[in-house]
């Protein structure tokens, strides 16, 4: 069974779905990888560390695409990559199987055996396949990285000859895997931490961390699965009118609220950030999904009223090398579950496998995906 490793093609993607010891394991189970010359390069793996680790290198990327059994993916495939890969071959990668059903609605077409690891169930059995975990995890951290470059002062308190400089008041909104390592980062760089999240066991988890847990007298909204459910717009509008005063407080907010599948909620308005003072820096890592804050934009800095408001685009990618470590292992550690015997053989019967299958025998066979296309 050949596995191919492309170069990533996205715009500004950096990161490389499989790394020299993920090759090395996939190697010891009897698979041949093929990694596209310098597929790993802007993440700082170079190709003659992957050919130590059993990988032969491979120029073409269409000669790549067309021969492989599997193909390891970061960035959903481009139509022209779609086009070169072998009917039959299997896919893995971060598809966006919500927000682009045409993309997934081709791999079908092209008669694609594709799994999407945003689909993948999020049980015990499958945490290390969780590349949303540990994608959100590299996010979380380059988050409070982001907002202490742009603030124009320190995040710990310091005593100086000088006088004392009071430590920075970071605010998180929405305490799941970003936000606990955004809250812990924050806490290292020696800021007074707040956290807000709507689902009950966050309190537990932001106090665990050493940051207040902020209590707004709101009933919780716990949905399936771990996540939160999608919150009303009445239930949106008693938050923002709650929160709004810690939101004023505060030097850096850092945004990470998401609902899979859905917009991201409004958490923080126009007029909220009208109320911080100048100087103050948003964060908002959900800004590729809407926007926690209604001012940001992806990829940009908005500056209103003297706040600088960042808006997230693909975090991960800017720090490739560990956000490539972790995606890698988690890939590997799904093609590992699809193969038996050096040979791609999928349990349909596993709940993690017909979990984050998408296309299958020419057809659109995730229930969430299928309404959609
Ligand atoms: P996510 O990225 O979908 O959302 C981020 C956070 O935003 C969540 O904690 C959510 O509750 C919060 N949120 C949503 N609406 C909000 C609002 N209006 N105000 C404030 N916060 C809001 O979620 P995630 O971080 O990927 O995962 C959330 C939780 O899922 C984790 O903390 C964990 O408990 C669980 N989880 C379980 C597994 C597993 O068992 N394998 C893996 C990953 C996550």
């Amino acid at each position: 069974m050949l596995v191919a490793v492309p170069t990533e093609v996205a715009e500004g993607e950096k990161r490389v779905a499989a790394v020299p010891e993920t090759v090395g394991r996939l190697a010891a189970a009897g698979l041949s990888v093929c990694v596209q010359a310098g597929a790993g390069e802007r993440a700082a793996f170079y190709d003659p560390a992957y050919a130590d680790k059993g990988a032969s290198i491979e120029p073409d990327a269409g000669r790549l695409l067309g021969s492989a059994d599997a193909v390891l993916k970061v960035a959903p495939p481009t139509a022209a990559e779609v086009a070169k890969l072998r009917p039959g071959a299997a896919l893995i990668g971060l598809l966006n199987p919500v927000g682009d059903p045409d993309g997934i609605r081709a791999l079908a077409a092209r008669g694609v055996t594709a799994f999407a690891l945003e689909l993948l169930p999020r049980i015990s059995r499958a945490q290390n396949m969780d590349a949303l975990s540990s994608q959100a995890m590299v996010a979380g951290y380059r988050s409070v990285l982001m907002a202490a470059e742009r603030l124009p002062k320190f995040f710990p308190m310091s005593m100086t000859a000088a006088g004392t400089v009071p430590p920075a008041k970071v605010l998180v909104l929405g305490a799941g895997v970003a936000g606990l390592q955004a809250i812990a980062t924050a806490r290292r760089l020696g800021a007074v931490v707040s956290a807000y999240d709507v689902r009950a066991a966050a309190k537990e988890e932001v106090s665990s961390l050493g940051a207040t847990f902020v209590e707004l007298p709101l009933e919780a909204q716990d949905g399936t699965g771990g996540y939160a459910r999608e919150q009303s717009e009445a239930f949106l509008r008693e938050q923002r009118e709650l929160i709004g005063r810690h939101v004023a407080a505060a030097d850096v907010v850092i945004t990470t609220a998401a609902i899979p599948g859905r917009p991201a909620p409004v958490l923080v308005t126009e007029a909220m950030v009208a109320g911080m003072r100048p100087g103050s820096v948003i964060v908002d890592l959900a800004a590729e999904s809407g926007g926690n804050c209604e001012l940001s934009r992806p990829g940009e800095d908005v500056v209103s009223g003297g706040v600088v408001v960042a808006g997230a685009r693909n975090v991960a990618s800017s720090m490739p090398t560990h956000a490539s470590a972790l995606y890698a292992r988690n890939v590997a550690n799904l093609l590992l579950l699809l193969v038996r015997d050096g040979a791609f053989a999928p349990d349909f019967d596993d709940e993690v496998v017909a979990g984050s299958c998408v296309t299958r025998d020419g057809a659109v066979v995730h229930p969430v995906v299928r309404g959609r296309t």
